[in-house]
């Protein structure tokens, strides 16, 4: 118990102190998904996790652990190691193969995905052994009548689902995945984009499930108005903050999540995290 809050003191999206003095390293390892998010378009980084507005550069697992080598050395106050897209994490072998390398170099990092789910179950053991603590989840929704107005389709096992279907195999995955992540010990956390009119009365109903399955802390990020979801109006503040208000009786919320770039580095206030990515591409 005690090693666990020792991590998590230090991991700038767990705990709001740690923001301050800690940062985090994203490697863009991860451009495919299995699934489809009414909000997203490919151009962009994947926005159940990231900020949607420029496209990060991929880098091979060799590249990411130049990058890295380079990038704590520089910045020796980096402490976790995240692979949040462009894509899903986990629809990509890239990712382990990253994650594997980086272990081997710096055991002392925090390794940290974010997914959509719908493969965590298989990945659950994996994903511990090349030294991953914290997982987050993208849940919009557990009632599969609204996560058919979110999800377009999902690709599973060589099929493609739509509609209902879709969107009861996703929840499946995600609350099975959380259930098993939990007990293999691992931190999850839950984050779930508000989306005015789709799900933003049934976000209660997110907190109070994923807490239940074992989730920590829930991060309720505002819609990027894109793709299929264009024609939408972002949530106020007003709207975020009470959604806030009333999910933090089921669970913790995070209320300073910056929407990071897919291969942001640094401390989390910093303007520019992605500036930095930039070495890369003129390497
Ligand atoms: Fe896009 Fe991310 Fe949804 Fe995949 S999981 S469709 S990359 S928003
Ligand atoms: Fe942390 Fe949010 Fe940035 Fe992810 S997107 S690294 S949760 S601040």
């Amino acid at each position: 118990m005690k090693e666990a809050m020792d991590f998590i003191k230090q991991h700038p999206c767990l705990h709001r102190a740690a923001a301050r003095r800690f940062g985090r390293i994203h490697l863009a390892v991860a451009p495919a998904c299995n699934i489809k998010c009414r909000y997203c378009t490919r151009e962009y980084d994947c926005p159940n996790e990231s900020r949607p507005s420029v496209t990060s550069r991929l880098l091979t697992p060799r590249e990411a652990l130049h990058w890295i080598t380079g990038m704590v050395k520089k910045n020796p106050y980096i402490r976790v190691v995240g692979i949040a897209g462009p894509g899903d994490p986990l629809a990509n072998a890239a990712t382990l193969e990253t994650l594997r390398l980086v272990h081997k170099r710096f055991p002392q990092l925090v390794k940290c995905i974010s997914t959509n789910g719908l493969v965590l179950p298989e990945y659950v053991t994996q994903l511990k052994a090349v030294g991953v603590k914290t997982v987050t989840v993208t849940v919009n929704a557990v009632d599969p009548l609204i996560g058919a107005q979110i999800y377009d389709y999902v690709q599973w096992r060589g099929l493609t689902y739509r509609g209902i279907e879709a969107a009861e195999l996703l929840w499946a995955q995600q609350a099975t995945g959380i259930v098993e992540a939990r007990n293999a010990g691992l931190y999850v956390k839950v984050n779930t984009v508000f989306i005015p009119g789709v799900n933003s009365q049934h976000i209660p109903a997110v907190a109070r499930t994923v807490a239940r399955l074992g989730a920590f802390k829930m991060n309720i990020m505002p819609l990027v108005p894109l793709a299929d979801f264009a024609h939408l109006a972002p949530p106020t503040r007003k709207e975020i903050a009470l959604a806030r208000a009333v999910c933090k009786q089921y669970i913790p919320q995070m209320d300073w999540c910056r929407q990071c770039r897919a291969d942001a580095v640094g401390l989390l206030n910093e303007e520019d995290n992605g500036k930095n990515a930039c070495c890369i591409a003129r390497r």
